[in-house]
């Protein structure tokens, strides 16, 4: 009876206990877990709340407060004294451990999968500037292209689908090319706008995987050049990819892998920012030069992403500096003489490897 008033609590001391040893052998955690029973929860996950008509996290937020005027309640009736504390740091433990406890199981034993790194065989190194030049000019040559075939004025882009579509088509779209980056598709997983407008920026991101109902969400005021690629990256993230950025770097390559050019724009478009701001701080003279070559149509659009965002500023300065301070900001920082950005070496590694 007693050991049982705790159950919650050991169990997360449990799975605690578990990913210790998860974490010791990466290779069964991929095949049972990541490989195994997260598949099944991502069905499960899809086939019932990703049905529901509103974003499923409101349930959750209506069972967490249902949960806690019972506790309180039941706190209240309880004896004053000694046993009423009892009774509310067991709550409390309980409470924690629980969510522990489903945090792991539904989502977060994937933190001690092998990653997506290790099992593509990726060489990840920093860049030059030479190789960073060549690669800056390789993606502009690619948005040039590519956004020909998307509008013909140079006036930014700033209307595309609808967001019920545009999800359809990016979960197609890594339905087609998951397999690239040697994940399994399974489910139907959903990324969602989250109300109120703005809210989610405020905090300083863009979007959000969330494991107790697998879904995601995205900030409803994100330019629409920023949607697609975003939707992909949180999409990544309810396929087991737990890194930043190595969930870049998944909607990077099926981004660039599909057929609809508005979707390979923004994937580019996204890499292009990564690249452009390590150009300016390791050479900015030779960045000043080059900005001149920079082509209309593109700059319109980094320049309507950025009246966007700079509308909706996070609360931290800091988070705004790391989102923010390309081309019109200039912070003086000198990242050295190597390029560290994440996804840029990512997608190098992943160019360098033959066959890609
Ligand atoms: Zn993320």
């Amino acid at each position: 009876m007693g050991i049982k008033k705790w159950a919650w609590a050991l169990l997360g001391v449990a799975s605690l206990g578990f990913r210790w040893v998860a974490s010791n052998s990466p290779e069964w955690t991929e095949h049972y877990y990541s490989r195994g029973l997260f598949l099944f929860i991502r069905q499960a996950f899809d086939m019932t709340l990703g049905n529901l008509p509103f974003p499923s996290v409101f349930l959750f937020i209506l069972f967490i407060g249902t949960l806690f005027l019972f506790l309180i309640r039941k706190l209240s009736r309880s004896p004053k004294g000694k046993k009423r504390w009892i009774f509310a740091f067991r709550s409390l433990l309980n409470f924690s451990g629980a969510l522990i406890f489903f945090f792991l199981i539904l989502w977060g034993f994937n933190y001690q999968r092998t990653s997506i790194i290790q099992q593509l065989g990726l060489e990840v190194k920093p860049l030059n500037l030479e190789q960073l030049e060549e690669e800056i000019e390789e993606s502009h040559h690619q948005l040039v292209s590519l956004r020909q075939q998307i509008k013909a004025d140079t006036s930014a882009i700033e209307e595309i689908v609808d967001y019920r579509s545009l999800e359809s088509q990016v979960r197609k779209n890594l339905s087609q090319n998951l397999a690239l980056v040697k994940l399994e598709y399974h489910g139907n997983p959903r990324t969602r706008m989250f109300p109120p407008p703005g809210f989610m920026r405020k905090m300083g991101i863009l979007g959000i995987y969330f494991p107790y109902t697998g879904e995601s969400y995205i900030d409803p005021t994100l330019h629409p050049l920023e949607q697609p690629f975003t939707i992909a990256h949180e999409m990544a993230h309810s396929f087991g990819v737990t890194d930043e950025g190595e969930a870049n770097f998944v909607a990077w390559v099926v981004g660039t892998r599909s057929s609809d050019p508005l979707l390979k724009y923004t994937a580019y478009l996204r890499l292009f920012l990564y690249q452009v701001r390590d150009y300016y701080r390791m050479d900015p003279d030779g960045y000043r030069v080059w900005l001149e070559k920079l082509d209309r149509g593109v700059l319109q659009d980094i320049r309507s992403i950025q009246d966007r965002n700079a509308k909706y500023p996070p609360f931290s300065i800091e988070l705004s500096r790391k989102t923010n301070d390309l081309f019109l900001k200039s912070q003086g920082v000198k990242a050295g003489v190597l390029s560290y950005q994440q996804l840029p070496m990512l997608v190098y590694a992943w160019k360098q490897k033959a066959g890609n």
